[in-house]
Parts: structure tokens; sequence; C-alpha cells
């Protein structure tokens, strides 16, 4: 049986007019759904502006002393008059979740715990702002690390069938949190930005508790990773069962319908910067950056914790033609610190570079040789982008062209 599924995307590529992404981008979707074909992609407005950049015009029109009066309201609610933890903030010692940690601690005076769910593989800079948020930060935290064998047959299938090795950390990243909570007693899970600022649909924001949608699940045996269910991955793999996969079992409905935990973003609060992060967390919890750019792309302070991220970039530059660049340029674009002149410049530049620095780290995690993994790569190369010239695999349409 062929599992390999080619995600469809628009076959007329258009970018946007303000930032560099284009319509190509998928939203986040629900994972743990995920068999990888139909993708939900960003919506243009009829003058070829993203929904991402229509939200962060909207951003400007809200009063945040209203927003932040309202937080007020709803930590009071939550918060713990026994010292017990009162908020779990779903953490990977980035500068986003070190930020949304120590405000809420030391501005609004809850009792936080961090939870982060482990990377594929820790960088040395990752695994010491991880440990950084406690020892520095003052934060406490707890560190949850799936099953190896499990997680790198995921991996595996998840990179061979959807072009997608992120995937099943995605998956765990988004059910930790509400999971961990609920054996804590804890009603209230803070993330830091949300979803909305990169360009999922806006009316996602208008409520700033989360559809349990993205962390419930009543039919734990259906969740598929790689694009097979659980059931199936069992079914052909006599070295695991189903209790290996524990950590990747969503709370069911009931159960977050009985426990009444709710999930929240600051972002729909605080105004979301994230190089306003980058230097709080620095300040505040120890974060330091990488001391050279990430492949790829041109910051050294986004996602470095985890050696596998430079390769989901790659992926997302070949099968929609947007890497690690479009996506940096574009926030720096919409949050003003760069113009998009320059923006397509570093995309120019960055995009699409080949992740050689942890190549063979990630060939060895997955089991995977170097024949298989160029032919898998090819295979998600969508004809609508792509073109072969001299041997050169070429985008038929790119920013700055
Ligand atoms: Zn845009």
């Amino acid at each position: 049986m062929n599992k390999i599924s080619i995600p469809t995307t628009p076959k007329k590529i258009i970018f946007c007019k303000k930032c560099v992404i284009s319509n190509q981008r998928p939203n986040s979707s629900v994972e743990m759904k995920n068999s990888g074909e139909k993708k939900q992609t960003i919506a243009f407005n009829k003058n070829g502006i993203c929904s991402a950049c229509l939200y962060h015009e909207k951003k400007k029109m809200i009063n945040w002393q209203e927003r932040e009066n309202l937080l007020f309201k709803l930590l009071e609610k939550y918060r713990s008059k026994n010292g017990d933890y009162d908020v779990l903030v779903p953490s990977s010692g980035g500068k986003d979740s070190s930020f949304a940690s120590h405000v809420l601690k030391h501005k609004y005076g809850m009792n936080p715990l961090a939870v982060t769910w482990a990377p594929n593989m820790f960088t040395d800079i990752g695994f010491q702002n991880f440990t950084n948020l406690s020892k520095i930060g003052n934060i406490d935290s707890i560190l949850v690390t799936p099953n190896g064998l499990v997680h790198r047959l995921l991996t595996k299938k998840s990179f061979i069938n959807l072009g997608h090795p992120f995937q099943p950390f995605i998956h765990g990243q988004k059910v930790i949190g509400p999971k961990i909570a609920n054996k804590f007693n804890i009603k209230l899970i803070m993330y830091g930005e949300n979803q909305a600022e990169y360009g999922n649909p806006i009316q996602e924001n208008n409520n700033f508790f989360m559809d349990p949608i993205f962390y419930t699940n009543d039919k734990p045996r259906t969740i598929m990773f790689g694009g097979e269910t659980i059931d199936n991955i069992i079914r052909n793999n006599n070295k695991i069962n189903f209790n290996d996969f524990q950590t990747y079992i969503p709370l069911s409905k009931d159960t977050v319908n009985k426990s009444n935990i709710k999930v929240s973003y600051l972002g729909y609060f605080e105004k979301w910067d994230p190089q306003e992060c980058y230097y709080y967390a620095v300040k505040n919890t120890g974060f330091q950056p990488n001391d050279e750019r990430s492949e790829g792309t041109y910051s050294r302070y986004t996602e470095i914790d985890d050696k596998i991220v430079p390769m989901h970039f790659y992926m997302t530059h070949i099968k929609f033609g947007i890497g690690r660049a479009s996506y940096d340029a574009s926030q720096e674009i919409r949050n003003q610190k760069i113009t998009r002149q320059e923006g397509v410049y570093l995309v120019k530049k960055f995009d699409g570079e080949f992740p050689k620095k942890y190549f063979y780290d990630f060939l060895s995690y997955i089991d995977c040789d170097e024949d298989l993994f160029f032919k898998t790569v090819d295979k998600f190369r969508p004809n609508h982008l792509w073109q072969k010239s001299k041997n050169n695999w070429i985008l038929k349409k790119a920013v700055y062209s």
C-alpha cells in the first residue's frame, strides 16, 4: 500500500503584497487527524494581503489596556490560594514560553508550572536554555520525554509518508499541556503567542480559549502519525504496543468537560512581539541565542532547541516553496523590524538552504540512508512549484523572481 501523501495547495502562486509569505502556506492543523492530503492554506483578501498581515493591522485597533484588565480578571479566577500551581505553560525553554511563564509569575503573581515536551534531539544551546528557565528564571518545570523507539519510528513515518518529520513533536506539544495539567489539577493552560499571528483564520482569535478539538480525542487508536493510525502502526510492528503511546494520548472530551480545563494564550491579552520576548527572556530567564544563524534563515534565537528544526523548514520549502527565512522575514516585516525589500533579499539569500549541520544526526535518528532521504525529498516537490534545470531543482516562482 502506498501511504505517501503529497499535500495539495493552490496551483496559482501569489505572494502577499505586504510580507513575503505566499498563498501556499498551510494553516496549523489538528495534527492527530492529519492524513496529509488536503491543506487549508492562508487566506488572502482581494487586494493581495495575507490574513496574518490583516490580523496585524487589526491588532493596532485593539485597546491593550482593556485586554490587560481582562487578563487580570481571568487570572484572578484561577489564582491559587494555597500555593498549588495555578497555571501551566507549555514550554520549550524558548524565548516565548520563557517570557510567558516569567511574566505570569512576576507580573501577574501566578504560580506557573512550565511543562516541556522534549525536542527530538536537544541542541546544546536548547538544553542550556531549558534548564536556565528554572535555574535563572526561577520557574518550576517538568520535562516529558516520549519513548525513544516509538518517537523515532513516528518521526520516520511522518518524514517518509508526509514529508513532515516534525509531526509527532507538534502533536505532543499540543496534547502534553492539558494532560499534565489534569494530573496536577491545574485548570488553566497559557500558551504564548497565537496561531492567528501567522495566518490561521482570524476568527480563531476572537475567543481567548482554544477550541478543544486541538487537544482532545475520544478514539485514541485512530490518531494518525505519518498518515497511519496508531492501531495500524501497532499491527505492523511487534516491538511496540498501545501502552507505548501513553504520552501521545490526549485527554478525552469528557475529562476536559468535567475538569473544566481551559487553554488560552497570552498573545490575546498582551501585544505580542517576538523580538521583545527575546530581549525579555535574555534579561530575566538566562535565555541565550545561538552564536551563529540557523540554517535556512538569518535569525539566531527562534526555535533553536531541536536539531530537527532546520530539516522541518527545509521540507516546508520543498512542499510549499516557503522556507525558514520566509517565515522569519514575514513576521519581522509585520512587526516593523525590517522592510519588505529587506525581507525579499533575505529570502533570496537563505530560503531553502540545505540543513547540513545536523543532516547525519537526522539520518541516524530516523534510521534512513542518504539515497532514501533524497528520493523522499524529491517526491514531495509539487509540479506547480518546482522545475528541474540542468540537474538542479529551481522554484518556478519565488518572491524575488
Ligand atoms: Zn502578508
